[in-house]
């Protein structure tokens, strides 16, 4: 079984059902379920959803699943790379998954740029990645993940997950954590120039915004604000927003 894969399957039932109750509170959703392997949080889910749409990488894993699942019609198997599988074509969803840990990041990523199409993700994930997921300005899990998250969600830490609930058990012990998508103020072009640019103030963490924006933005701006001297993990998104306007946004 590949490990390269990330793959180790939760085995206690009370933790996958209380996944796909976070993931689809309401009948009738779709939901894309990433990395579903044996079909274990596939089987909670279909229970709940109106479609579920399962993206597996792992050939042998997705013939398993088309045949363990046959009667399922309510079930897409899709077998591909979740990081180029095109997660918007299924209107709006919910996203769920016991995730392969070594892509954690670019899945987060991934469906946050959903955008309006995503109502709510549930993810178990590495506990240290949940907690800079949720994380607030000024702590030491703060950094760019928590804000790309959190300009776009509404992070909640559901509850931790002990290595013992796997098979094989992981190294770490892990999270679930539910992203609900905030209604947004701006326009989705507005949103992405803003993790862009969050993305450049936290480009080296210990480096003060105004040294990470050098060659971004003219010298002369950058002296003339104040907040710009400071580090990147000492602003609040609201602050960092503010300072993304002034600087002409863009
Ligand atoms: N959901 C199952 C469970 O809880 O028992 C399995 C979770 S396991 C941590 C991660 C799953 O993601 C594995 O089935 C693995 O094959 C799959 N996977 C790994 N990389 C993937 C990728 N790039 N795209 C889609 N699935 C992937």
């Amino acid at each position: 079984m590949g490990r390269r894969l990330g793959q180790h399957f939760l085995v206690r039932e009370s933790i996958l059902s209380s996944i796909a109750a976070a993931a689809c509170p309401e009948p009738g959703e779709t939901v894309i379920e990433i990395g579903p392997g044996r079909g274990a949080l596939t089987r909670h889910l279909l229970e709940r959803a109106g479609r579920v749409v399962a993206v597996e990488i792992d050939p042998v894993l997705a013939q398993y699943l088309r045949e363990k699942f046959r009667d399922s019609p309510k079930l897409e198997i899709v077998e591909s790379d979740v990081l180029r599988a095109a997660l918007d074509a299924y209107g709006p969803v919910a996203v769920a998954g016991n995730l392969p840990y070594y892509i954690t990041s670019p899945i987060v990523e991934k469906t946050l740029a959903l955008g309006p199409l995503l109502r709510r993700a549930v993810f178990l994930v590495q506990q240290e990645v949940a907690a800079r997921l949720a994380a607030s300005p000024g702590t030491r899990d703060y950094g760019y993940l928590s804000v790309a998250a959190q300009l776009r969600a509404e992070v909640t830490i559901l509850f931790p997950v002990s290595r013992a609930a796997f098979r094989p058990p992981p190294k770490v012990d892990s999270a679930v954590v539910r992203l609900l998508r905030r209604a947004e103020a701006s326009s989705p072009a507005e949103v992405a120039a803003l993790v862009k640019f969050a993305g450049l103030c936290f480009r080296q963490k210990r480096k003060t915004i105004r040294n990470n924006l050098l060659g971004t933005y003219p010298k002369e701006r950058l002296d003339a604000l104040q907040e710009a001297g400071r580090r990147a993990e000492q602003l609040s998104i609201g602050e960092l927003a503010a300072l993304h306007r002034k600087l002409g946004g863009g």
